[in-house]
């Protein structure tokens, strides 16, 4: 019996279509799962420069306006995995003038690698910032007032190490060379995962400060205290301020400071178009352990801004070089040339607020420091910076963590302890009852 239902179920023809059907679904299903396979729209060339070539034209502005411009490439290694941040710091009359005395901004491109558009912004504002290219429609003479009050660190290209993963072919990636999200292993709210939580895009590293992309990073604010931090992104059109772990924007003066600017962002360089707000408000999910949120937080940067330059919602989600960037000259140009155009308007109005303020104190007859008046925080800023330790880097995220953690080891242990001591008296009863 059995071998002739075998005969007549087995026919070739029936094997042929099972044959078919399966194998079909398998690379249906490799096909939808392999993150490896390369994306529909390559890379354009004649767009975008090999990192390497980028960060070579960057090394030529450098060294032909030394007079405003230089670089440094600082290194930093973790468990066998190196990576190095160059580092493009623009001052005018450098050796005259304290750093300390200058409005102080901190803008990195580049820390998803995916995002090539954002690099190509790097190279043009540095390329404004030496002079050799010009923003259009702008009074250089009134640039130049403001420039000359600005120290600005450039970090053209955060992650290298993903970035030439993405040369090679794998063109989803955003994370860095050894996996790991350089936007989720920052110390606030660090490694917490939402419903929609992708271990693949969001890996946050194994532990705060895992990667020496973001250890580096964090050194650098540290010891440069900016006033202006700006993280520079591609998915979508957007202006963002902290939270982005929670829902919300923070409260007081520096927070409404921040609303006020990116609404002018939005208006005069976004069309009215781009989405403002926290970042967790805004995005559609929370993210845990970003760096916007550790500037504001714990460095306690008085302005802390996600910026999102550019998003083809239309494109295919596999399709990632359409998704996070330019395709098209005309497209590529307006891009490059509005949000240098928002960058510029935004440090205008950083060196502004610095203007007023120092006119205020000086009117007011107070001997109290722009970067006071700035963070709002006056005494706990004085704490905090006065005594340069590195483990206040941890926070009262991490302090709340400990806490949390001591709590539930006492009660874990006052529960042992009751158990025992029920149980010898069960014995006790026990034995008493024979
Ligand atoms: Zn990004």
């Amino acid at each position: 019996m059995g071998c002739r239902c075998l005969q007549q179920c087995c026919s070739l023809p029936s094997l042929f279509i099972i044959f078919i059907l399966f194998f079909s679904n398998f690379f249906i299903i490799y096909a939808q799962t392999d993150p490896a396979l390369p994306s529909f729209t390559p890379i354009n060339r004649d767009l975008y420069h090999r990192s390497d070539a980028l960060l070579e034209e960057i090394k030529g502005l450098v060294n032909r306006h030394p007079d405003k411009l230089s670089m440094e490439i600082l290194n930093g290694q973790n468990r066998g995995y190196e990576a190095d941040l160059n580092v493009v710091t623009y001052c005018q009359n450098r050796k005259e003038t304290d750093e300390k005395s200058k409005f102080r901004i901190l803008i990195s491109f580049g820390q998803h690698a995916r995002e090539l558009i954002t690099t190509e912004l790097a190279l043009r504002v540095i390329s404004i910032l030496s002079e050799e290219q010009f923003l259009p429609k702008m009074d250089q003479v009134l640039l130049n007032r403001t420039l000359e009050k600005l120290v600005i660190k450039v970090i053209p290209m955060e992650n290298v190490n993903g970035r030439k993963l993405v040369e090679d072919g794998d063109l989803c990636e955003r994370r860095n060379g050894r996996g790991v999200d350089l936007n989720r292993n920052w110390s606030v709210d660090w490694g917490k995962k939402e419903k929609d939580y992708d271990p693949y895009e969001e890996n946050p590293g194994t532990g705060p400060f895992s990667e020496p992309e973001s250890t580096l990073m964090r050194k650098l604010s540290g010891s440069f205290e900016p006033h202006m931090w700006i993280n520079m992104h591609s998915g979508m059109e957007a202006l963002f301020m902290p939270y982005d772990h929670k829902n919300t924007t923070p409260d007081g003066l520096p927070s409404q400071r921040m609303k006020l600017m990116l609404k002018k962002l939005n208006y005069f360089h976004c069309e009215n178009r781009c989405m403002v707000g926290s970042g967790g408000g805004s995005v559609g999910y929370l993210a845990h352990g970003t760096t916007t949120d550790y500037m504001f937080d714990i460095a306690r940067v008085p302005m802390a801004f996600t910026f999102e330059i550019y998003g083809d919602i239309t494109a295919s989600t596999k399709d990632c070089f359409k998704m996070f960037n330019p395709v098209d000259l005309p497209t590529f140009n307006r891009v490059i040339n509005d949000w240098s155009g928002a960058l510029f308007t935004l440090f205008t109005m950083g060196a502004r607020q610095m203007d007023e303020l120092q006119s205020e104190n000086l009117s007011e007859s107070k001997l109290i420091s722009i970067d006071d008046y700035l963070n709002g925080y006056l005494m706990e800023r004085k704490s905090r910076y006065g005594k340069k330790i590195e483990v206040l880097d941890l926070g009262m995220q991490e302090i709340r963590t400990y806490f949390r953690l001591f709590l539930l080891s006492s009660v874990l242990l006052m529960f042992m302890f009751c158990s025992r001591i029920r149980k010898s008296n069960r014995t006790l009863v026990h034995a008493l009852s024979i």
